[in-house]
């Protein structure tokens, strides 16, 4: 492998320096800490065109089963206690150190809990000044957003998804659709009112007595035992109440007909979901069939709610556009150029969510679907390096070394925000050596 201590942009001749300029790769490390999870990775790029490549990656989370949830100060202390050894660690198998340091320093800078941001930031500040090198302050959620630029395990398209695409972000804090038009534009179409997906099943599946406190993986196996017969015995009976042995009473939020069905702001909300599996459990002898079902019925209309509001914000832009040909002037979104459907953050994983997406998502023209591999899809350190090169590469930026974390950084106010320096030409040269 060619060590990015290259001497990159020093030759004399021409054409050795295309040459040089070509075969160097750059390298950038990526932290992230936004929960309970401490990553790092190595990632490195040899051309603005291509992919990026991971050289290597390590994980580890903070144990919450017995503490019920994620304790900020315990996280706090957990990532303090980690995030030097794993890039030590890293730095050993993927050849770097403190005499051969990477190029660049990506880590997340918001949103999150700010003990466990705080945490990596000041030691990525840290490294930064002590290896010289430029820090980019990533944004958790486009990290998430981005994730299908990642190289995959399985590839579905060969490019990856083009702007304007459409990527829906579900995870434990989460559930957003947003509309990305470059790595700066974004707008928010959907966002919930309530809770994420991610924490209702936690909540409800923990109500169902499934250990642990990540718990979508453990209701998905669950679900996904239960035989196709019995499953589809299940799909005849409704949440109504009405079925003595199943007496579930659960609906899909905003459905019923004091809601409009175009309404003016389009809305995921997901608290009712464990206080309907809360109410079925304590009321009722739940047995194993019980379970099931309750288990099923929960996966279903949740990820139905989510279809089912993504088809109706396809249905209002396709009537502003009718609209706007008739000249009214009221600003919309307009989704008729999304060709790109992306489905990221830890729930993004679940294969009936995907299912249910890829069949019932009613796109006003032909979708691709990116589906990241699982293991890029809950927190990790690649997506804040992959973002964390876009936003250096092609807005040409990096943050000052007094920036702090974020607790709460909306989508579409990536770029303002304090701590934002641009980067010269020639420091982008240097550190990339990319030509232009
Ligand atoms: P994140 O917040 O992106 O790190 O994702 C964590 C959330 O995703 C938690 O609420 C998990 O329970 C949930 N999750 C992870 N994998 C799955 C899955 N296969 N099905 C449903 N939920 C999942
Ligand atoms: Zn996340």
């Amino acid at each position: 492998m060619i060590s990015s201590s290259f001497p990159a942009i020093r030759a004399q001749n021409p054409l050795k320096l295309i040459f040089k300029a070509q075969i160097r790769r750059y390298r950038a490390l990526a932290i992230e800490s936004s929960c309970d999870d401490t990553c790092v990775a190595l990632l490195e790029r040899s051309s603005p065109t291509s992919q990026v490549t991971v050289i290597g990656e390590l994980k580890e989370t903070l144990r919450s089963e017995q503490a019920g949830g994620v304790v900020p100060l315990d996280a706090l202390h957990f990532h303090q206690q980690t995030v030097a050894r794993l890039v030590r660690q890293l730095g050993e198998t993927a050849g770097f150190g403190p005499t051969d340091p990477p190029d660049l320093i990506c880590v997340t800078r918001g949103p999150g809990m700010m003990g466990s941001l705080s945490a990596t930031l000041q030691f990525a500040k840290g490294l930064a000044y002590a290896w010289n090198r430029p820090l980019v302050g990533a944004h958790h959620m486009l990290g998430h957003l981005l994730t299908p630029k990642l190289p995959q395990k399985i590839v579905e398209h060969s490019e990856g998804p083009q702007y304007p695409f459409l990527s829906l972000l579900c995870s434990g804090g989460h559930t957003m659709l947003v509309l990305l038009s470059s790595i700066d534009k974004h707008e928010v179409i959907i966002d919930t009112i309530d809770i994420a997906a991610g924490d209702a099943l936690d909540k409800a599946a923990r109500e169902l007595k499934m250990l642990g406190t990540m718990i979508g993986p453990v209701l998905e196996r669950f679900v996904l035992e239960i035989d196709p017969i019995t499953k589809e015995s299940y799909n005849n009976v409704r949440t109504d109440g009405q079925n003595p042995e199943f007496p579930l009473i659960m609906s899909m939020p905003m459905t019923s007909s004091k809601h409009q069905r175009i309404p003016k702001d389009i809305r995921f909300s997901f608290a009712s979901f464990p206080s309907a599996i809360q109410h079925f459990c304590k009321t009722n002898e739940i047995g194993k069939l019980q379970r099931q079902f309750a288990a099923h019925k929960l996966q279903e209309l949740v990820f139905g709610h989510i279809v089912d509001r993504i088809n109706v914000a396809f249905t209002k832009s396709k009537m502003a556009t009718e609209a706007k040909e008739k000249k009214a002037t009221e600003h919309f979104w307009d989704l008729s150029g999304v060709k790109d459907f992306v489905c990221s953050g830890g729930v993004g994983a679940n294969s009936t969510l995907r299912e249910k997406l890829r069949n019932n998502l009613e796109g006003l023209q032909p979708l691709r679907f990116h589906f990241p591999d699982p293991a890029l899809c809950t927190d990790n350190a690649a997506m804040i390096g992959n973002v964390g090169m876009e936003i250096f590469e092609t807005l040409r930026l990096k943050s000052d070394l007094d920036v702090l974390a974020i607790r709460k950084w909306p989508m579409d106010k990536l770029l303002d925000v304090d701590g934002w320096q641009k980067v010269s030409d020639e420091e982008y040269r240097k550190v990339t050596g990319f030509l232009n």
